[in-house]
């Protein structure tokens, strides 16, 4: 460690630790400061790595292949006796994944003569054009004051809690106790029905546990378009999982090793009782320890630290980055703000867009979309024109038993420019970049509509839902709208 550097990156989550690698190949010196400990051992990657995406993921993968073994592969006349589920063996893969993957990112900062810094910073003074970082090691807690002439906080986020559900770490837990289960509960519950609702509900789902997600808000996935949050109510009614919105949980305590939890709609007030209980109402920024008082930099009233579009906060030099700061809290928009931040100091002039930043919830089918809904584009005063092709009638999405869900466009009708892709699909978080490189390229419908689409994929829907939109699908009835 020296004690001077052109930048300091407080978080080694996606946003922190590719903004120092950005940095590294700009040949800056970089410290990278995290004070994370995963299992034991001080790891980068942050959330995502080791907490979030990827170990969600690669549950989803193996929750998945356990539901198909048993349910699907008789279709294709291929017989598997009983199928079982070792969940020891499952967390096990899942591990070696994050392990992989942090173990990665640690060589990859040396590689690009990052110094990693394992232990807390804290911004104690941003004013001059040498800002003063606290370090607090580790390993034996002592303190280094480092200057620098640049500072990106990328402290990242942490689950919100609630009063009335408290996690224990054993019985309410949050979402990443839930990645962790040593065994399948018999019965689950779930408070919040939104992306790890979603997510960790069906994994557990999948490998048997009946599953009852309570919501607050009286409408479904109410940030997707309304056409497909209604498609995917459908879906996942029908794949069991009990999805109760306007649904008030109002309390829930463990009695004789069971989780009670009482809940209320519409003025009526029951009670159940589960094994386990996850608790996923949403994620606030965490800026524990990462500013002193008088540091300078501005919060905004939600205690996120207040950022303008290129990421700078209140203070020349610093700049604020990912789940810390306004906007979606999604990795990919982490990294693409910490690289904006490291080439801007760097003096060049790169901008994050932030209207084509892609949702994806990784169910099966796969829930994405990019741009605006039909309701958003009404609400902005567009006149709308959508279109919308069915997979049922996509001969690949039949070929691989996923013909469900359908993916649609949302248009301006007067300049028949793209204004959103939605997609409820398999591979629907793929099929939304061919929406977002369109967007990207200011392209229209028509655009869409003269490209060749290979076939069989489920690409072509993509192409035939451009073709709906103005009443020309091929592989839908569309007569009465034709041109
Ligand atoms: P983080 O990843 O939270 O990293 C911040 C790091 O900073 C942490 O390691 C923390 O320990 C460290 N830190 C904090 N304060 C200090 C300090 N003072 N000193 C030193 N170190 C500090 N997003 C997606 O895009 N796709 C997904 O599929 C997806 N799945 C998810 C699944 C789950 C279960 C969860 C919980 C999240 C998921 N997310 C997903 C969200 C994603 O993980 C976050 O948006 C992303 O990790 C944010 O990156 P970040 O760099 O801002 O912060
Ligand atoms: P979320 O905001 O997606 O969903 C929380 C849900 O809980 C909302 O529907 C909300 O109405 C509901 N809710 C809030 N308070 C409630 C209460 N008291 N009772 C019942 N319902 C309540 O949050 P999350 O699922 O916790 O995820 C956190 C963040 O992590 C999200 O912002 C998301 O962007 C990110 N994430 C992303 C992915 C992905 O990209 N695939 C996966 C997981 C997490």
């Amino acid at each position: 460690m020296k004690d001077n550097y052109d930048l300091v990156v407080i978080g080694g989550g996606p946003g922190g630790y590719e903004a120092a690698i950005r940095a590294g190949q700009l040949g800056m010196s970089v410290a990278c400061i995290d004070k994370r400990v995963y299992k034991g051992e001080p790891a980068l990657g942050g959330t995502c790595l080791n907490v979030g995406c990827i170990p969600s993921k690669a549950l989803l993968e193996s929750s998945h292949r356990y539901e198909a073994a048993q349910h699907e592969l008789a279709d294709h006349g291929i017989s598997t006796g009983e199928v079982s589920i070792d969940v020891a063996k499952m967390l096990e893969r899942k591990e070696a994944i994050v392990k992989q993957l942090t173990g990665g990112v640690a060589m990859l900062l040396k590689g690009n003569g990052v110094d990693w810094l394992q232990g807390w910073g804290t911004l104690v003074d941003a004013k001059g054009s040498d800002k003063k970082v606290k370090f607090t090691a580790l390993e034996d807690e002592s303190e280094t004051t480092i200057t620098a002439k640049y500072v990106i906080l990328a402290s990242g986020s942490v689950p919100i809690e609630i009063p009335v559900a408290k996690t224990d770490g054993e019985h309410i837990v949050d979402s990443t106790g839930a990645l962790d289960f040593t065994e399948v509960p018999k019965r689950l519950g779930v408070i919040g029905a939104g992306v790890i609702g979603l997510e960790l509900g069906s994994v557990w789902r999948r490998l048997g546990a009946e599953v009852v997600v309570y919501e607050a808000l009286p409408e479904f996935l109410a940030a997707a378009d309304k056409d497909v949050a209604k498609e995917a109510g459908k879906l996942f009614k029908k794949q069991g999982l009990d999805i109760r919105v306007n649904t008030k949980v109002t309390n829930a305590e463990v009695k004789d090793g069971q989780v009670v939890v009482t809940s209320e709609k519409d003025g009526e007030t029951s009670d159940e009782s589960f094994d386990k209980l996850i608790v996923c109402v949403g994620r606030r920024a965490y800026s524990e320890k990462l500013l002193a008082d008088d540091c300078g930099i501005k919060l905004t009233d939600r205690g996120l630290v207040d950022v303008n579009e290129q990421c700078k906060t209140s203070q020349d030099g610093v700049y604020a980055i990912g789940d810390l700061v306004r906007g979606p809290m999604l990795a990919h928009k982490a990294m693409e703000e910490g690289m904006m931040a490291v080439e801007r100091i760097h003096g060049e002039k790169p901008q994050v867009n932030y209207d084509t930043i892609i949702n994806v919830i990784y169910t099966h089918p796969e829930i994405a979309w990019v741009g605006l809904n039909e309701q958003e584009a009404k609400d902005q005063g567009y006149d709308v024109k959508s279109g919308s092709f069915s997979l049922a009638a996509n001969g690949r999405a039949l070929a691989q038993g996923e013909g469900q869900g359908f993916i649609k466009v949302v248009a301006d009708a007067k300049t028949d420019r793209l204004l959103g892709m939605h997609a409820i699909s398999a591979g629907a978080g793929d099929i939304v970049h061919q929406g977002m490189i369109a967007m990207e390229f200011v392209s229209s419908i028509e655009d869409l509509q003269l490209m060749t689409f290979a076939h069989p994929t489920i690409s072509e829907a993509v192409h035939e839902a451009a073709l709906s939109a103005d009443g020309r699908a091929i592989h839908a009835i569309q007569r009465k709208k034709r041109k």
